[in-house]
C-alpha cells in the first residue's frame, strides 16, 4: 500500500477541495493521505468526514515557511489538528503576515506594469489562504505569461520584480512549536535550501536536529529513484526518519501526480510507521 504525506487543497494553493482530495486519494489507491496546506489547518475540518466516507486515513498536517537564506526552507508538520496549541495559536499571525506580503507583491507587480486586482486574486484563491501560485494563475489567465512556471521565473520568484518577503518563523521556532504541539516536524524538499556545500549542509542538519527535527523528505514528488535513494542515505546519516509526499497542488503544479509525483513512483507505507513511532 502507498501513502502521500504532503498535499495541498483549496484551503491554501491547491486546486482541489479538501473533501474532493480525499476521494482522489481513494481513487489513487492511497491508504493514508496527509493534508499539509500552507499556514492553515482549516482544510482538515471538511476533509475529515470526507476521508471517512472515502475510506482513507487522513493525517492532520501543515506546511510552514521558515526564515532561511539564500534558499527556501519549508517544514511539513504531521499529526497536528485544528484547535488550541502552541503552533495553532501562531497561525493567525502568520496568515496576517502572508496577507500583507501579498498586498506588497501586488503593488510591486503594478510598478512593472502587471495589474492584478485584489478581487481577482481572492476569486482565484476561492476563500483559502492566498499564495503566489494564485498570482501565477491570474497572470496566465490575463495573458502576461503562458505558464505558472513562467510567471514564477519572470515575476514571482525570489529575485524577480514582484517578489516580497514576509516575516516567518525561525527554524528553531517552527520546529519547537511543532514539537510542543505534539506534531512531527519534517524538512521538506531539502534541495530548495540553496546549500550545495556538504559541510555547510551537515552543519545545518546538526542545527535542525538539535532543535528537534524528526524527519526529512526522501520520497518527494520531484525526486526520481536515484534522488530518493541518495536522500535516504542523507536521512540515515543525520538520524532523521524518511518521509514522503508528492506536494500535490492539482492544476497549480500540473506535472505532479497525487500519491507519486513527477515519476509515477509510489511512496511506501512503511515510511509512516517509523515517523509515527517518533511522535
Ligand atoms: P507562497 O507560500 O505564497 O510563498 O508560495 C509558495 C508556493 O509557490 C510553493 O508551495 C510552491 O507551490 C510554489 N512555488 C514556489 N516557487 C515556485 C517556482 N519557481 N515555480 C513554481 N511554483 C513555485
Ligand atoms: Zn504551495
Ligand atoms: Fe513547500
Ligand atoms: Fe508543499
Amino acid at each position: 500500500m502507498a501513502v502521500d504525506l504532503h498535499t495541498h487543497s483549496t484551503a491554501s494553493d491547491g486546486s482541489v477541495t479538501p473533501a474532493d482530495l480525499m476521494f482522489e486519494a481513494a481513487a489513487a489507491r492511497l491508504e493514508v493521505i496527509a493534508l499539509t496546506d500552507h499556514d492553515t489547518l482549516d482544510g482538515l475540518v471538511p476533509a475529515r468526514p470526507a476521508a471517512e466516507r472515502a475510506g482513507v486515513r487522513l493525517i492532520g498536517g501543515i506546511e510552514l515557511s521558515l526564515e532561511w537564506e539564500p534558499g527556501t526552507m519549508h517544514l511539513v508538520v504531521l499529526f497536528i489538528e485544528p484547535g488550541g496549541g502552541p503552533l495553532q495559536d501562531r497561525l493567525t499571525d502568520l496568515q496576517d503576515a502572508r496577507h500583507r506580503r501579498n498586498q506588497t507583491m501586488l503593488e510591486r507587480l503594478g510598478a512593472v506594469g502587471v495589474e492584478i486586482r485584489p478581487e481577482e486574486l481572492a476569486e482565484e484563491a476561492s476563500g483559502g489562504s492566498v499564495g503566489r501560485p494564485h498570482m501565477a494563475a491570474v497572470l496566465v489567465r490575463k495573458g502576461y505569461v503562458e505558464t505558472i512556471q513562467e510567471a514564477f521565473e519572470r515575476y514571482l520568484a525570489k529575485g524577480t520584480p514582484g517578489y516580497a518577503d514576509r516575516p516567518r518563523l525561525t527554524p528553531e521556532e517552527g520546529i519547537g512549536l511543532a514539537r510542543a504541539s505534539g506534531g512531527v516536524p519534517i524538512l521538506s524538499h531539502a534541495h530548495t535550501l540553496g546549500v550545495d556545500n556538504r559541510f555547510q549542509f551537515a552543519d545545518l542538519m546538526d542545527r535542525l536536529t538539535a532543535a528537534g527535527l524528526i524527519g526529512i523528505e526522501t520520497h518527494y514528488g520531484a525526486y526520481d529513484a536515484d534522488g530518493r535513494r541518495s536522500m535516504e542515505t542523507i536521512a540515515r546519516r543525520f538520524g532523521l526518519s524518511p518521509s514522503g509526499g508528492s506536494d500535490y497542488h492539482g492544476t497549480y503544479k500540473p506535472d505532479v501526480k497525487l500519491g507519486s509525483g513527477k515519476f509515477a513512483l509510489p511512496i511506501p507505507s512503511d515510511i509512516l510507521e517509523e515517523l509515527e513511532s517518533r511522535r
